[in-house]
């Protein structure tokens, strides 16, 4: 696996909320996680890295000993951890009330990509030159998309398209969307906050990341494309290339 991570706050908000996590070592699961905090007083920042922290450590520590054998009830419980650590924050603490973040996380393993995912950032697969989407948004809009009530460039510009409709740390307890899905040599997989989808097109988002040299350089033209377009967001991809 060929694989690289960007971040930058965009260039309208003062801070990063986001947060990203890649495999540390050798020796470490193949996991990637992005996620993208809310709440004010820096809250945002506190949930999501939280989360990131939270999710990878119940997943390195936990994974050679489970056997691997249920990786998707291994990816549902470090969410449920990390859910409860964040709420529990929340409550205890009057400046974080409230906070919560988004989580989508890719586990390799065994020719197998497995999908963990709360919120509306995203998890995309391009194979044979095509883009598709592995997530479903939790959002408004996308279930307003779904109802066939919005097109899918209304929903880029829909002034209600920041409601999400399900986060980590907001509620006691959360459901946790789960999907595996096989992989093949040459497959290239994105994780990417809304500060890129909601700036870019999956069309244009294939165009960049196909025509690039490298991940590293398909990462840092997609940051670029987004904050051309405005970036009224902070932006996260991370970028898994099969090799
Ligand atoms: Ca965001």
């Amino acid at each position: 696996m060929i694989h690289c991570a960007r971040s930058h706050k965009g260039k309208v908000r003062s801070n990063n909320e986001d947060a990203f996590y890649l495999p540390e070592g050798e020796d470490k699961p193949l996991l990637f996680i992005v996620a993208d905090g809310m709440g004010g007083h820096n809250a945002g920042e506190i949930a999501s890295k939280m989360a990131v922290e939270e999710i990878s450590s119940h997943i390195n520590s936990n994974f050679w000993e489970s056997g691997c054998k249920n990786v998707l009830q291994l990816i549902k419980e470090a969410f449920l951890t990390a859910n409860t650590k964040i709420y529990r924050n929340s409550l205890e603490r009057e400046e974080y009330s409230g906070m919560g973040t988004t989580a989508t996380l890719a586990l390799f393993k065994d020719g197998k990509v497995y999908i963990g995912h709360v919120g509306d950032s995203r998890a995309y697969i391009l194979r044979d030159g095509s883009i598709r989407q592995l997530t479903k948004d939790h959002s408004l809009v996308w279930q307003l998309l779904e109802e066939g009530k919005l097109t899918p460039d209304e929903v880029r510009c829909h002034p209600m398209r920041n409601v999400i409709t399900r986060a980590l740390g907001v509620h006691e307890s959360i459901d946790v969307d789960l999907t595996e899905h096989e992989y093949r040599k040459g497959d290239i997989f994105l994780l990417c906050s809304d500060g890129l989808t909601n700036m870019l097109e999956d069309d244009k988002i294939r165009e960049i990341v196909l025509s690039a040299e490298s991940v590293d350089a398909a990462a840092d033209k997609l940051i670029e494309a987004a904050n051309y377009y405005g970036g009224y967001d902070n932006i996260t991809v991370e970028i898994i290339l099969v090799d």
